[in-house]
Protein backbone atom coordinates (compact mmCIF):
# COMPACT_ATOMS: atom_id res chain seq x y z
CA UNK A 1 0.00 0.00 0.00
CA UNK A 2 0.90 3.41 -0.70
CA UNK A 3 1.03 5.09 2.80
CA UNK A 4 0.94 9.17 1.34
CA UNK A 5 -0.44 9.89 -1.52
CA UNK A 6 0.55 12.88 -2.69
CA UNK A 7 -1.56 15.07 -5.28
CA UNK A 8 2.03 15.69 -7.19
CA UNK A 9 3.54 13.30 -8.59
CA UNK A 10 7.22 15.24 -8.76
CA UNK A 11 6.85 15.77 -4.88
CA UNK A 12 6.83 12.24 -4.24
CA UNK A 13 10.38 11.85 -5.99
CA UNK A 14 13.38 11.88 -3.65
CA UNK A 15 15.57 12.80 -6.70
CA UNK A 16 15.82 12.53 -10.47
CA UNK A 17 18.39 9.98 -11.83
CA UNK A 18 17.96 10.89 -15.37
CA UNK A 19 16.26 13.64 -16.29
CA UNK A 20 14.79 14.79 -19.94
CA UNK A 21 17.72 16.73 -21.57
CA UNK A 22 19.20 13.38 -20.58
CA UNK A 23 17.10 11.07 -22.07
CA UNK A 24 16.37 13.00 -25.61
CA UNK A 25 19.83 12.84 -25.79
CA UNK A 26 20.58 9.29 -25.81
CA UNK A 27 17.99 8.17 -27.43
CA UNK A 28 18.33 10.01 -30.42
CA UNK A 29 21.94 8.36 -30.41
CA UNK A 30 20.23 5.14 -30.04
CA UNK A 31 18.05 5.79 -32.96
CA UNK A 32 20.97 6.71 -34.87
CA UNK A 33 22.78 3.60 -34.32
CA UNK A 34 19.34 1.66 -34.95
CA UNK A 35 18.74 3.44 -38.23
CA UNK A 36 22.53 2.47 -39.37
CA UNK A 37 21.75 -0.62 -38.21
CA UNK A 38 19.12 -1.99 -39.77
CA UNK A 39 19.41 0.22 -43.11
CA UNK A 40 18.15 -2.38 -45.60
CA UNK A 41 16.16 -4.38 -43.57
CA UNK A 42 12.37 -5.00 -42.15
CA UNK A 43 12.60 -3.76 -38.56
CA UNK A 44 10.02 -4.58 -36.48
CA UNK A 45 10.16 -3.08 -32.71
CA UNK A 46 8.35 -5.57 -30.20
CA UNK A 47 7.67 -3.03 -27.14
CA UNK A 48 7.24 -5.70 -23.29
CA UNK A 49 3.83 -3.92 -22.14
CA UNK A 50 3.49 -1.57 -20.27
CA UNK A 51 6.91 0.19 -19.22
CA UNK A 52 7.97 0.47 -22.90
CA UNK A 53 5.64 2.30 -23.73
CA UNK A 54 7.16 6.16 -23.53
CA UNK A 55 10.89 5.19 -24.56
CA UNK A 56 9.11 3.30 -27.73
CA UNK A 57 6.92 6.52 -28.49
CA UNK A 58 10.49 8.28 -28.45
CA UNK A 59 12.89 5.68 -29.85
CA UNK A 60 10.51 5.28 -33.31
CA UNK A 61 10.55 8.67 -33.69
CA UNK A 62 14.38 8.86 -33.85
CA UNK A 63 14.63 5.87 -35.72
CA UNK A 64 14.73 6.99 -39.77
CA UNK A 65 14.41 3.44 -41.18
CA UNK A 66 11.34 2.26 -42.17
CA UNK A 67 9.69 0.31 -39.00
CA UNK A 68 6.57 -1.15 -37.63
CA UNK A 69 6.00 -2.17 -34.28
CA UNK A 70 3.57 -4.16 -32.02
CA UNK A 71 3.65 -4.92 -28.27
CA UNK A 72 3.22 -8.00 -25.83
CA UNK A 73 2.17 -8.40 -22.40
CA UNK A 74 3.50 -11.00 -19.89
CA UNK A 75 2.61 -11.63 -16.17
CA UNK A 76 4.55 -10.07 -13.84
CA UNK A 77 6.48 -13.31 -11.72
CA UNK A 78 5.51 -14.21 -8.35
CA UNK A 79 7.81 -15.51 -5.23
CA UNK A 80 7.15 -19.23 -7.27
CA UNK A 81 7.43 -18.24 -10.82
CA UNK A 82 10.50 -16.47 -10.25
CA UNK A 83 12.16 -19.89 -9.56
CA UNK A 84 10.30 -21.99 -11.79
CA UNK A 85 10.93 -19.50 -14.45
CA UNK A 86 7.00 -19.79 -15.79
CA UNK A 87 6.59 -16.42 -17.24
CA UNK A 88 2.94 -16.38 -19.48
CA UNK A 89 2.27 -14.15 -22.29
CA UNK A 90 -0.86 -12.87 -21.94
CA UNK A 91 -1.12 -10.80 -24.45
CA UNK A 92 0.50 -11.62 -27.81
CA UNK A 93 1.54 -9.94 -30.91
CA UNK A 94 -1.16 -8.93 -33.89
CA UNK A 95 1.27 -9.29 -36.46
CA UNK A 96 3.15 -12.30 -37.80
CA UNK A 97 7.21 -11.71 -37.46
CA UNK A 98 8.25 -13.98 -39.50
CA UNK A 99 11.38 -13.10 -41.90
CA UNK A 100 11.55 -9.58 -40.13
CA UNK A 101 14.28 -8.07 -38.15
CA UNK A 102 12.79 -7.65 -34.59
CA UNK A 103 14.28 -5.62 -31.73
CA UNK A 104 12.46 -6.09 -28.21
CA UNK A 105 11.84 -3.27 -26.23
CA UNK A 106 11.97 -2.95 -22.41
CA UNK A 107 11.99 -0.41 -19.80
CA UNK A 108 14.81 -2.46 -17.64
CA UNK A 109 16.27 -5.33 -17.77
CA UNK A 110 17.04 -6.51 -13.85
CA UNK A 111 17.06 -10.05 -13.04
CA UNK A 112 16.64 -10.35 -16.80
CA UNK A 113 13.88 -13.36 -15.44
CA UNK A 114 11.19 -11.48 -17.88
CA UNK A 115 13.17 -11.49 -21.22
CA UNK A 116 14.57 -15.25 -20.46
CA UNK A 117 12.01 -17.14 -19.13
CA UNK A 118 8.63 -15.64 -20.94
CA UNK A 119 10.66 -17.69 -23.66
CA UNK A 120 9.68 -14.89 -25.46
CA UNK A 121 12.97 -14.21 -27.67
CA UNK A 122 13.47 -18.12 -28.29
CA UNK A 123 9.55 -17.45 -29.02
CA UNK A 124 10.23 -15.12 -31.79
CA UNK A 125 13.02 -17.07 -32.87
CA UNK A 126 11.02 -19.89 -33.59
CA UNK A 127 8.22 -18.04 -35.36
CA UNK A 128 11.20 -17.49 -37.92
CA UNK A 129 11.98 -13.90 -37.33
CA UNK A 130 15.13 -12.99 -39.26
CA UNK A 131 16.93 -11.56 -36.43
CA UNK A 132 15.67 -11.02 -32.36
CA UNK A 133 17.80 -8.67 -30.62
CA UNK A 134 16.79 -6.60 -27.30
CA UNK A 135 16.64 -2.71 -26.80
CA UNK A 136 16.70 -1.82 -22.79
CA UNK A 137 16.60 1.92 -21.81
CA UNK A 138 17.90 0.87 -18.26
CA UNK A 139 19.92 -1.99 -17.28
CA UNK A 140 20.65 -2.96 -13.73
CA UNK A 141 23.61 -5.50 -14.77
CA UNK A 142 24.45 -6.33 -11.20
CA UNK A 143 20.62 -7.98 -10.29
CA UNK A 144 21.56 -10.20 -13.04
CA UNK A 145 20.33 -13.95 -12.31
CA UNK A 146 19.85 -15.25 -15.95
CA UNK A 147 22.40 -14.35 -19.13
CA UNK A 148 20.38 -12.17 -21.52
CA UNK A 149 22.39 -9.99 -24.21
CA UNK A 150 21.54 -6.52 -24.36
CA UNK A 151 22.49 -5.35 -28.01
CA UNK A 152 21.48 -1.51 -27.25
CA UNK A 153 21.01 -0.04 -23.90
CA UNK A 154 20.49 3.37 -23.04
CA UNK A 155 21.48 3.73 -19.09
CA UNK A 156 23.15 1.47 -17.02
CA UNK A 157 21.91 1.89 -13.04
CA UNK A 158 22.89 1.24 -9.96
CA UNK A 159 20.99 -1.48 -7.53
CA UNK A 160 17.55 0.70 -6.81
CA UNK A 161 14.31 1.07 -7.51
CA UNK A 162 13.11 3.59 -10.35
CA UNK A 163 10.06 5.09 -11.24
CA UNK A 164 9.28 7.55 -14.42
CA UNK A 165 9.16 7.53 -17.99
CA UNK A 166 7.52 4.33 -18.45
CA UNK A 167 8.00 2.58 -14.72
CA UNK A 168 5.66 2.32 -12.07
CA UNK A 169 5.13 1.83 -8.37
CA UNK A 170 1.72 0.49 -7.69
CA UNK A 171 0.72 1.63 -11.10
CA UNK A 172 1.88 5.05 -10.71
CA UNK A 173 4.43 7.21 -11.83
CA UNK A 174 4.79 6.11 -15.14
CA UNK A 175 3.59 9.58 -16.82
CA UNK A 176 7.12 11.13 -14.83
CA UNK A 177 8.95 12.78 -17.64
CA UNK A 178 12.25 11.73 -16.17
CA UNK A 179 13.63 8.88 -14.44
CA UNK A 180 14.03 9.06 -10.72
CA UNK A 181 13.44 7.59 -7.22
CA UNK A 182 10.55 7.59 -4.73
CA UNK A 183 11.21 9.15 -1.44
CA UNK A 184 11.11 6.58 1.16
CA UNK A 185 8.35 7.58 2.83
CA UNK A 186 6.32 6.75 -0.41
CA UNK A 187 7.05 2.92 0.37
CA UNK A 188 5.80 3.53 3.80
CA UNK A 189 9.55 3.77 5.25
CA UNK A 190 11.15 6.66 5.97
P1 LIG B 1 13.56 -8.62 -14.89
O1 LIG B 1 12.74 -9.70 -15.48
O2 LIG B 1 14.73 -8.25 -15.76
O3 LIG B 1 13.97 -8.89 -13.49
O4 LIG B 1 12.64 -7.35 -14.70
C1 LIG B 1 12.12 -6.66 -15.72
C2 LIG B 1 10.85 -5.97 -15.28
O5 LIG B 1 10.79 -5.77 -13.86
C3 LIG B 1 10.84 -4.60 -15.89
O6 LIG B 1 10.25 -4.64 -17.17
C4 LIG B 1 10.03 -3.82 -14.86
O7 LIG B 1 8.66 -3.98 -15.14
C5 LIG B 1 10.34 -4.48 -13.55
N1 LIG B 1 11.41 -3.76 -12.84
C6 LIG B 1 12.66 -4.18 -12.60
N2 LIG B 1 13.39 -3.26 -11.95
C7 LIG B 1 12.55 -2.19 -11.78
C8 LIG B 1 12.73 -0.88 -11.18
O8 LIG B 1 13.79 -0.48 -10.67
N3 LIG B 1 11.64 -0.07 -11.20
C9 LIG B 1 10.45 -0.44 -11.73
N4 LIG B 1 9.46 0.44 -11.70
N5 LIG B 1 10.24 -1.66 -12.32
C10 LIG B 1 11.30 -2.52 -12.34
Amino acid sequence: MISRLSTDLHEDIGKILIDEATLAARISELGAQISADYSGKDLMLVGILKGCTLFLADLVRAITVPLSFDFVAVSSYGADTKSSGVVRILKDLDESVESKHVLVVEDIVDTGLTLRLSYLLENLRSRRAASVKVCTLLDKPSRRRVDVTVDYRGFQVEDQFVVGYGLDYQGRYRSLPYVGVLKPEVYGGG
